[in-house]
């Protein structure tokens, strides 16, 4: 069976702060910075682990992370000549942005096949539109025009400075009323602390999807006992290098152990990435 990973860490270590390094420099990754050394070493590092295509996650989060607006290049042309396995996942900071709107364009002109928000590490709500932050909509208009998906961190991170009151997927349902066609990801599914927000939000919105990165696969059907039921809705992801993910295959096992479906297995860890990302 094919994997498709759409939660993959490939992102430009060199940009991140110190005090987050140490975090994410866990021993049992000690591959993790060998893997970014060129687009093949990626590759080799996805054959090994059975996985066909991936989506290469990088945000803007120049405050807590230290990445700056220059993921969006440094990601684009790092997939540039494999673009049939690796997706290239971008961000908008509006926060960092005089013209968000035409940061965004700029953005998905480099051929950036996913936006990612990160609420607790970019430091805004995703309804900030509402109110404080009208440019976010925006970034939202944009790719909901383009038919590019947007996915949103959702749950806690105990990274220094992030900020928690971020964490809940709920104000996303603002998001999924206010642009119908917008196709969004649930990154984590709530992680734990919102599960059964992200749940509910994927069964409330045609448009909105999960993802089960960052949830231990063996811990999974015991957050989400009626995960089958919404499997047309349900990506496959690891978030490698994260810690305790200690390799993507190992995920693929677990979750494998599970006993779910074959056509529920096929749907997440394939049909339904493939189907959005075409
Ligand atoms: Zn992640």
């Amino acid at each position: 069976m094919q994997i498709f990973d759409a939660h993959l860490h490939i992102q430009p270590w060199s940009m991140v702060r110190p005090d987050v390094l140490r975090l994410i420099d866990d021993p049992s990754h000690a591959d993790s910075r060998a893997v970014l050394e060129s687009p093949e070493a990626t590759l080799r590092f996805l054959d090994a682990n059975d996985i066909e295509r991936a989506c290469c996650i990088n945000y803007v989060s120049p405050d807590v992370m230290g990445f700056t607006r220059d993921v969006n290049d440094w990601i684009a042309s790092f997939t540039r000549e494999h673009r049939d396995r690796l997706l290239p996942v971008g961000s908008v900071n509006p926060l960092h942005e005089r013209q968000p709107a035409d940061e965004t364009k700029r953005v998905l002109d480099l051929g950036i096949r996913m936006i990612k928000i990160h609420p607790p590490h970019q430091l805004f709500s995703p309804n900030a539109y509402r109110d404080s932050l009208p440019q976010l909509a925006d970034v939202y208009r944009e790719c909901e025009e383009r038919g590019v998906p947007v996915m949103f961190h959702t749950g806690t991170s105990v990274f220094p400075g992030a900020r928690n009151m971020y964490a809940d997927p709920m104000p996303v349902d603002d998001v999924a009323v206010d642009f119908p066609k917008l196709r969004i990801i649930l990154a984590h599914a709530g992680r734990l602390l919102y599960g059964e927000t992200a749940f509910f939000l994927a069964r409330r919105h045609p448009n909105v999807s999960i993802d089960v990165s960052g949830i231990p696969p063996k811990s999974l059907l015991r957050y989400f006992p009626r995960l089958a039921d919404i499997s047309a809705k349900v990506l496959w992801g690891t978030d490698w290098p994260a810690p305790g993910v200690v390799s993507p295959r190992k995920n693929v096992e677990e979750f494998r152990a599970l006993g779910l479906p074959v056509d529920v297995q096929c749907r997440v860890w394939w049909e339904n990435a493939a189907a959005m990302f075409g």
